[in-house]
């Protein structure tokens, strides 16, 4: 089965700590990207393609309006064999987002939205460059519950001007309050270029052992509602995990459409830059290496709470993994930051704190 990722490079303004690809853009250039997208998927069209994902993600793909995501999804349908239980995500924010918009994607198919609050404190949604308050946030999401799509995940940021542990309960407490089946929860970081870069020093963010903490608060409170902790940035309900990107965990194929979108397909690595121009003018992606080896497998295994199961990969890579793997883990079980069960190793939720440093120490 195989997913595949349209990137929308849109939003209404730019947020001065991001750096996804991502611009205002006027309508004709919207309908020009349209056809850019259209006639890329075509060139993988494929009637035997089994495809069980498709996410729309951005930028802001509520910013590029219903009708085009609908006209997307359509000949998704004719190209490919577009499983009829398959995950159909649409990205949005809660200010672009309304009736219209909301009744015309559940009517293409969407049947998962995803949506950026960040924070459900007024003050750091401001500083983080959202407009959009509390209520426009409980609109969305009724909105979207109001057309049948419940599947809804929001976006919970670490460690963002002003966020204290009092204001991140606030936020958490609002989030259940939506009665929401997924929640990311991403800590802040600081990206080159960014106007976050150039105030960092003046930005009153918590400390690095304060966001820590948080994280860990956030792991246990979800924790205690049912919500488990899937993968490091990730938490669902049962049953409600996001499909799509998990097959970017697990080394499936994906197709990733758009500037700056990357793909894992028939086993090549390959992304398009991060240029509207290229793209609309049909530039080629750039090949970036063998796909889904070995070392990537368990590197992004160990991000789920799933693990590294040695008899997946066995049954995948036809070898054992290697004993060193098992000798350096148990000293880490040791310090309680991941569990050795049988043939699987996966990290606690301490251990995705230090996710990073682990997974590299395992691997090499
Ligand atoms: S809405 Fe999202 S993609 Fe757009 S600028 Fe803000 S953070 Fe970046």
């Amino acid at each position: 089965m195989t997913g595949i990722y349209i990137h929308i490079p849109f939003c209404k303004t730019k947020c001065p700590y991001c750096d996804f690809y991502s611009f205002k853009g006027e309508e004709n250039q919207k309908d020009s990207y349209l056809e850019a997208v259209l006639l890329c998927l075509e060139g993988y069209s494929d009637r035997k393609l089994k495809v069980d994902t498709v996410y729309f993600g951005g930028g802001t793909p509520s910013v590029f309006g219903g009708e085009r995501i609908e006209r997307i999804i359509s000949y998704i349908r004719e190209g490919f064999d577009l499983q009829d239980n398959a995950e159909i995500t649409v990205e949005c924010n809660p200010s672009s987002t309304d009736e219209a918009f909301v009744r015309q994607v559940k009517k293409a198919g969407v049947n998962r939205a995803s949506m950026g609050m960040q924070s459900a404190v007024d003050r750091e949604r401001k500083s983080l460059g959202r407009p959009s308050g509390k209520e426009d946030i409980k609109r969305a999401v009724s909105l979207f519950k109001k057309e049948g799509i419940d599947n809804i995940s929001l976006d919970l940021m670490l460690g963002v001007p002003y966020q204290n542990m009092e204001s991140l309960d606030e936020s958490i407490d609002f989030v259940l309050s939506l009665g929401v089946k997924h929640i990311s929860a991403y800590m802040l970081k600081i990206e080159k270029g960014t106007p976050f870069e150039r105030d960092e020093k003046k930005l009153p963010i918590p400390d690095e052992d304060t966001v820590a903490d948080m994280y860990l608060h956030v792991s246990q409170r979800l924790g205690r509602e049912g919500f488990v902790h899937y993968e490091i940035s990730n938490f669902a309900l049962e049953g409600f995990h996001s499909r799509h990107n998990t097959k970017y965990w697990q080394c499936e194929d994906y197709i990733g459409i758009g500037p700056s979108a990357h793909s894992c397909y028939k086993g090549k690595r390959f992304y398009y830059t991060r240029s509207f121009d290229d793209f609309i003018s049909g530039k080629e992606p750039v090949y970036d290496g063998e796909g889904a080896g070995e070392e990537e497998y368990i590197m992004l295994a160990l991000r789920l709470k799933e693990g590294l199961d040695g008899e997946k990969f066995r049954e995948r890579y036809g070898r054992a993994l290697d004993k060193s793997i098992f000798k350096k883990a148990e000293r880490y079980e040791k310090r309680g930051l991941l569990k050795i069960e049988g043939e699987r190793i996966y990290l606690t939720a301490e251990g995705f704190l230090l996710s990073n440093s682990i997974i590299s120490d395992l691997i090499y």
